[in-house]
């Protein structure tokens, strides 16, 4: 997608060979009018697949997944990351390893609002080790909603997140992908 491959050149900081910060239009301040040609780009990627329902991780996730939904007219699953295990009948849990953070988290999702009916689309901001995308596919299939592919506005391509959820059976769409990174560089897979 040019426009978001522009914008992560001339707004995306490079920090180091493994990570990138996009805080000026995704991760902290929103571009809403990227989020939107980025909820249609997967939406028409997608479409014709019978998704029932959106589905992200708290917190980044949460506009392009809203931006997907909205194109696809399908309601946002937001699957909640709580501190420690908290008991409750209700809720499908899972723990996930965190890259950005360094320690492992409890994702939740209630089982109020997912079956097996559910046709699910997985939408994050980045693919990095595949950790978080994985953990949450695991909390989806406890609730036997099945899996439509996964969107991922950026792609650290040099990790193993793509192939992590390719053994899985999970397509991935991403609409950049970033082959290799230094401080102040950045290089895109075409
Ligand atoms: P994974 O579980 O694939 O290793 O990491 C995915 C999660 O870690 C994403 O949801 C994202 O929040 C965060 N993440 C991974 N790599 C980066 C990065 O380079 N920059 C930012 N801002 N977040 C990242």
């Amino acid at each position: 997608m040019k426009q978001l491959k522009e914008k992560i050149l001339t707004e995306g900081i490079p920090v180091n060979e493994d990570i990138l910060r996009v805080d000026s239009f995704i991760n902290h301040q929103v571009d809403p009018g990227l989020m939107r040609e980025i909820g249609k780009a997967f939406a028409s990627h997608f479409a014709d697949q019978g998704i029932t329902k959106v589905a992200t991780i708290e917190s980044s996730g949460i506009a392009p997944a809203f931006a997907t939904a909205d194109a696809l007219g399908v309601p946002l699953l937001i699957l909640k990351k709580q501190p420690s295990k908290v008991l409750n009948s209700n809720l499908y849990q899972t723990q996930v390893a965190s890259f950005t953070k360094g320690f492992n988290y409890e994702l939740t999702l209630s089982r109020d609002f997912i079956s097996e009916q559910d046709h699910v689309l997985l939408i994050d901001d980045f693919l990095a080790n595949g950790e978080a995308a994985t953990g949450a596919l695991r909390l989806l299939r406890l609730a036997h909603a099945t899996i439509a592919g996964f969107g991922v506005i950026i792609e650290k391509a040099f990790q193993p997140g793509r192939e992590k959820l390719s053994e899985q059976g999970i397509e991935v769409y991403a609409l950049a992908r970033i082959g290799k990174m230094s401080a102040g560089h950045i290089e895109f897979l075409a």
